[in-house]
């Protein structure tokens, strides 16, 4: 299948068929990039695609980068025109999905990075929603942990830590399950393969912290902005524990791709009543 969009690639917009790396790509064999998701909801009756925080997710790039070692070739302000720019040559009126990444383009093999070129890709893709969020998901607590700050570091969005995530959520979806939670390395409660989690207990709205190995996710910072300011609502970020799952009375996942995701369901056991409200 063709894919449709558009893409920008060594400075040029291209049709995103002919966006193509070469197999001796260091980030290709290594997983050295650093990427970002951002939507675009199209609204019909302005007849334009809205860009959610897109500046947020070019700082939290640029922070990814730097902890990787890797060197983004244009400023916050330039990755906002680039993005608006793809976006119209992508001529998408419906919702769609921004994928920039920043990765070792030098060609060779050996893991190190010195002396390797850095490149930078954007592309534009069509994308509608990435999980369930009309019937509710059913989760599971992997057996999986998610790569803590001295491995993989989650707080940068790295394409090769996403090996974590795709194990963790293969294994949920061969066991039957819609999404994995993970857990520390010391079994505390992170996030889902790819979103923050949040859960309700009395009365309060409670999220992991940054420093329990989560992606400090630009759609949570939102919610809970929101909750706090909007609707009042106290907000904590706390340790989380795996028991806490099963006795919340409300849970959901959240982040660009999923939205707001609500779980009904952890390791075979109702979240509340087991239904959405
Ligand atoms: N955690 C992980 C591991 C993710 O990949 C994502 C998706 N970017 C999130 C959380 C949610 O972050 P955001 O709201 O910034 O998309």
């Amino acid at each position: 299948m063709e894919p449709t969009g558009v893409a920008f690639i060594s400075g040029e917009y291209v049709q995103l068929a002919e966006a193509n790396v070469n197999v001796m790509t260091h980030s290709f064999n290594y997983g050295t990039g650093v990427f970002e998701g951002i939507r675009g909801y199209w609204n019909a009756a302005e007849e334009q695609v809205y860009l959610f925080r897109v500046r947020e997710h070019y700082e939290r790039l640029h922070e990814s980068a730097r902890i990787m070692g890797i060197v983004v070739p244009y400023s916050v302000d330039e990755l906002c025109r680039i993005s608006l720019e793809v976006v119209r040559r992508s001529m998408l009126r419906q919702d769609l999905y921004l994928r920039p990444i920043a990765y070792k383009s030098g060609l060779g093999i050996g893991v190190g990075m010195t002396g390797v070129s850095d490149g930078f890709v954007l592309f534009a893709t069509p994308m509608g929603n990435y999980l369930d969020t009309e019937h509710g998901l059913r989760c599971c607590v992997s057996s999986w942990r998610r790569a803590g700050d001295n491995a993989v570091p989650p707080r940068a969005k790295v394409t090769g830590g996403y090996a974590n995530a795709a194990i963790a959520k293969h294994e949920a979806q061969v066991n039957g399950y819609d999404e994995a939670i993970m857990l520390t390395d010391s079994g505390v409660v992170a996030e889902g393969s790819a979103e923050n989690l949040f859960m309700v207990r009395r009365g309060a709205l409670i999220t992991p912290p940054i420093t329990d190995n989560v992606l400090e996710g630009i759609t949570r910072a939102t919610l809970m902005e929101l909750a706090r300011i909007e609707l009042h609502l106290p907000v904590l970020d706390r340790t989380v524990q795996r028991t806490e799952l099963y006795t919340a009375d409300e849970l959901f996942l959240c982040g660009t791709g999923a939205q707001v995701s609500p779980v009904i369901e952890v390791d075979r056991r109702p979240v509340g009543a087991g239904t959405m409200r």
